[in-house]
């Protein structure tokens, strides 16, 4: 498995100059920390609910450390929150995190209805691309078909435009979740077999299993999620 990771940074700037990703500007203590899925049956009141109790850090503490591949070798090492904009929601959310005894780095449990680096859940990007691309609506109604009738335009063409670049490469990873469309462009295909196999789904699929990100990641994180830059040895903190 590849070991991309540094969960917490923001990513680049919208075209019209917004921080993109409003999601996770709070670095986790100890430096960068690798996120992995922590798989939600609930809705996000349900998340919102059930995260505080200290059984879940027993509940979501993974088995073996995706870093070092040691087992049971983690601490509940509290939370971060980041923002996440979903359906009649805008707020912040806590994600829990664990220390590794051994490698000494942290592993964070990220819900999987949000996406790494960005602030609008799977629910609200996926609605906004399958009305713009698929049903072929304008950006207004395809933001209101989102139930963000008044995000600003530019913030629709980001994802289409991400969207867009990863298309091809949805579409051949994930005949291993859906059966082959035969749509004449990529754009639909991807679409199409996303809206069979299950948006939430299909990403816990490609983060989980191919550190994939639905929309591809951002610049300084290509090509898995890793920093060109990240140094492979573990810190020093
Ligand atoms: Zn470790």
């Amino acid at each position: 498995m590849v070991v991309g990771f540094r969960g917490d940074t923001p990513e680049g700037v919208e075209p019209s100059g917004a921080k993109a990703n409003h999601g996770s500007y709070q670095l986790p203590e100890g430096g960068p920390s690798m996120q992995i899925l922590q798989r939600t049956l609930g809705s996000l009141q349900q998340y919102l609910c059930d995260i505080k109790e200290s059984s879940t850090a027993d509940r979501y503490r993974p088995d073996r450390c995706p870093l070092c591949q040691a087992r049971c070798c983690f601490l509940a090492h509290g939370f971060y929150y980041r923002t996440v904009v979903h359906v009649e929601f805008d707020g912040s959310i806590p994600v829990r995190r664990y220390l590794c005894r051994l490698c000494r780095r942290t592993v964070s449990r990220l819900p999987d209805f949000v996406l790494p680096y960005l602030r609008h859940s799977i629910v609200i990007i996926s609605l906004f691309l399958a009305s713009r691309l698929l049903a072929a609506r304008s950006l207004r109604e395809a933001a209101q078909a989102a139930f963000q009738p008044n995000m600003p335009y530019q913030r629709g063409q980001f994802w289409v435009r991400r969207f867009r670049q990863q298309a091809a490469g949805l579409c051949a990873v994930l005949v291993s979740l859906t059966a082959v469309v035969t749509a004449t462009d990529f754009v639909t295909r991807a679409l199409q077999m996303l809206q069979a196999s299950g948006w939430i789904a299909a990403h816990r699929f490609l983060f989980g299993e191919l550190r994939m990100h639905l929309l591809g990641w951002p610049r300084f994180l290509i090509p898995s999620g890793a920093p060109i830059s990240f140094p492979s040895r573990a810190p020093s903190s």
